[in-house]
Order: structure tokens, then C-alpha cells, then sequence
């Protein structure tokens, strides 16, 4: 059975690994929400998001972090209100310089879609789907992915099964046709692994132990930069 489709992942993945201080993204909400006391509205916020995160690493997947709306509504916040639109803005422009596509995103999107393969993405993330595909548009790639699947809107996450066979369904693919592209050796490369995917790992990022409740999976392939993965699919048929 040859390869028909290839899932990436995003942060880390499509998008390169960058350090943030989760603090401070959302300093960046709190000091136009609510100057006065914004370092203690960012500091509650951060622990909202911290406690999702975990629940959701605690229950593998089956369990979300949910919508980023979900830890505003918790903190008896009207997402509908003005106030809250422009602080939310202020968040966005800190994270945009650290969405920005691999270098190579573009060309190996490209020459998968040129030898006709499927293209599409699967991301833990509390994002909507709506602001994902703005930054996909903003650097060009939405003309080459063909689905999405973002866990915000879904009720479950990588690394479970669920996840992975929404994306696969998604693209018509069988998991013996699919391959699965991530920087994360639980979520991704065990999550993609369990459904019968091969996978790609891209080891270059600096994950929090933390995060990490298993390392011991081990992909069918590494690639060291983002274009690799053509070869290597290509290397599969
Ligand atoms: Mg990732």
C-alpha cells in the first residue's frame, strides 16, 4: 500500500519552535483589558491555561484543553464586549512573530501537492480554526492544504486515536496510506503510530519535560529540515 497523504502537525512542525514566556502573552491581554491589575489578571490567566493544558495531558487526548474563549469565560470575561476584543488583539500581534512558516513549508506543501498527495494538518491547539487559517493565508500555504483539523474544535486531542481518525476521515485516507509529520514523540509520533500511520519526527524542539509524559516512541523516520520529508515519502512508495 503506497502513501497517499501526509498530516503535519504545526507548532514545531510547519512553524519552528520558538521559546515563549507564557506570561507574557498574556501580559499582552491583560495590560489593555485591565491596566490597573494586569499582572494579576495575566497570572490567573496563565494558571487557566496552564490547568487546561495538563487535564488534557493528564487524560491523553481524551479530554481537550478547548477554546482559548473557554479561559475568558472562566474568568467572568465578555468575550462579546469591546474591551475585551482589543485586549484579545494585543494578544495575536504578540504571538504573530512566532507563527511564521518553516522556510521550507511552502516548497514541501508544494511538491506534495505537485506529485499528488493529500495535504493536511492536525494541531493541538486552543486557537480557532478561523485565526489558523489566517496565518496560513498570511504566508502563503492555504492553497496547499486540503483539510484541517485544529483539537479547539473538536472533544478530543493527540495522542488520541480520535484525533488522528478525524484528519484521516477528513482526507479520505486509510492510517496505512498516511503519513504523520510532528515534533512531539507522545502526541504526535505515538498518537500517529497507535492509529497505523507512519511517522516523521522533527527533533528540534525544546519541549518542557513536563509536557512529555512518554519519549520512548520512535518514528519510522527523522527529518532534520522540513524539506526532507518529500524524500522520505517519496522514498516509502
Ligand atoms: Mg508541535
Amino acid at each position: 500500500m503506497g502513501v497517499r497523504g501526509v498530516i503535519f502537525d504545526w507548532g514545531g512542525t510547519l512553524t519552528p519552535w520558538h521559546d515563549i514566556d507564557l506570561v507574557a502573552q498574556w501580559y499582552a491581554y491583560s495590560e489593555v483589558y485591565d491596566p490597573e491589575n494586569a499582572a494579576s489578571l495575566a497570572r490567573r490567566l496563565k494558571d487557566r491555561e496552564d490547568a487546561r493544558w495538563r487535564e488534557q495531558r493528564d487524560s491523553a487526548g481524551a479530554i481537550t484543553a478547548g477554546a482559548l474563549d473557554q479561559i475568558f469565560i472562566d474568568e467572568g470575561i465578555d468575550i462579546t464586549g469591546a474591551r475585551h476584543l482589543r485586549a484579545l488583539g494585543n494578544y495575536l500581534d504578540f504571538w504573530a512573530p512566532h507563527t511564521y512558516a518553516d522556510p521550507d513549508a511552502k516548497d514541501v506543501l508544494a511538491a506534495l501537492k505537485h506529485r499528488g498527495y493529500a495535504v493536511g494538518v492536525l494541531s493541538n491547539t486552543m486557537w480557532t480554526s478561523a485565526h489558523h487559517t489566517e496565518v496560513f493565508q498570511r504566508d502563503d500555504l492555504d492553497d496547499y492544504i486540503d483539510a484541517a483539523v485544529y483539537t479547539s474544535e473538536i472533544p478530543v486531542a493527540k495522542p488520541h486515536a480520535d484525533a488522528f481518525l478525524e484528519i484521516l476521515a477528513a482526507l479520505s485516507l486509510r492510517p496505512e496510506e498516511a503519513v504523520y509529520v510532528g515534533d512531539r514523540l507522545w502526541d504526535d509520533i505515538h498518537g500517529a503510530q497507535q492509529v497505523g500511520m507512519r511517522t516523521i519526527w522533527i527533533p528540534h524542539s525544546d519541549i518542557p519535560a513536563e509536557q512529555v509524559p512518554d519519549d520512548s516512541a520512535s518514528p519510522e523516520a527523522i527529518a532534520h529540515r522540513l524539506l526532507d520529508v518529500f524524500d522520505i515519502v517519496e522514498s516509502w512508495q
